[in-house]
């Protein structure tokens, strides 16, 4: 029978070792009683199709996908779903009777570590979004979609932040763009999308965009604390690191394979320590 039978699900990558992902849904299966497995798949960099045809060969039902596939996933589903078409980019991809649907839950997972575990609601706020490659893309429908009074992109390539804006049409009023040093005015919430953390940089708007009110949040985590957390708790901020959003767009993800979502507070809260 097959509710008898071991579901099986991985993260495509390349590198893959770190990923965290394993883990998590581990986790999840477990409290929610859930027999899957779930496994890390290196892809060869010229190799994803291929990894994702050899995994539908060996029955898996369903992968996630992490960097550097996100575009190539998107272009080999055969089916989308809206958020993973205005993300312009796939995460989750479901092998369901011979389609391959495409999902994106990063920008989900982002809006419901603010709303629901950072308990900010976004409806009427200001936003301002920094950065404006694939994951601030990524966010920009779910964050639409709450309502924000405004969202303010900022990124170092003017042309880029503009191009991005351009794709939203149907929220322009909504919509500003601007380079860093630009950014007027007290925000709500400030998300750092860039990848500045990386190299220790942090992007250089004015400290006045934080009052003791802003969340700030960093999509990077790791052991201790981004440089750009640190910058923003200087100025007043409350701050975030990603790995909320990580733990979320896990869920989301667990959600649309297995029709039940997981409660991500614990795990959350273990991870944490
Ligand atoms: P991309 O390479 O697509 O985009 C990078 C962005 O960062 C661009 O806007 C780029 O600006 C900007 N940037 C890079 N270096 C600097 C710098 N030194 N100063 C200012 N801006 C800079 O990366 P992603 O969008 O895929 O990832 C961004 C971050 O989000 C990464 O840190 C990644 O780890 C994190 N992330 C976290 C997730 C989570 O679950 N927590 C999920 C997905 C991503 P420009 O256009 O000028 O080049």
């Amino acid at each position: 029978m097959s509710d008898t039978l071991t579901d099986k699900y991985c993260v495509i990558g390349n590198p893959i070792a770190h990923s965290k992902s394993p883990q998590i849904h581990a986790a999840y299966a477990v409290a929610t009683h859930q027999n899957i497995s779930y496994e890390r798949c290196l892809a060869p960099l010229d190799g994803f199709e291929a990894t994702v045809r050899r995994l539908i060969a060996e029955g898996y039902r369903g992968a996630n996908v992490t960097v550097p596939f996100k575009l190539e996933a998107f272009q080999l589903a055969t089916r989308l779903l809206d958020r993973a078409r205005a993300a312009g980019a796939v995460n989750t991809l479901v092998f369901d009777d011979g389609e391959i649907i495409g999902d994106n839950t990063d920008g989900p997972g982002l809006v419901a570590d603010i709303v629901r575990n950072a308990g900010v609601p976004l409806a009427g706020k200001r936003i301002l979004m920094l950065g404006a490659g694939g994951a601030a893309r990524g966010a920009m429908l779910p964050l639409l979609l709450e309502q924000p009074r405004e969202l303010v992109i900022a990124n170092r390539t003017l042309a880029t932040a503009e191009a991005l804006a351009r794709d939203f049409p149907d929220y322009a009023e909504r919509i500003a763009v601007r380079g860093f040093a630009e950014v007027e005015g007290v925000f709500d919430v400030v998300i750092n999308a860039t990848s500045a953390s990386l190299s220790a940089d942090v992007p250089p708007i004015p400290p006045s965009v934080f009052c003791q009110d802003t969340l700030a949040l960093d999509m990077m985590y790791g052991n201790k604390p981004t440089v750009f957390m640190e910058f923003a708790a200087g100025h007043g901020a409350r701050v975030r690191d990603g790995l909320g959003m990580l733990v979320e767009q896990a869920a989301e993800a667990f959600a649309i394979w297995r029709g039940v979502r997981p409660d991500t507070a614990d795990l959350l809260k273990s991870m944490r320590q």
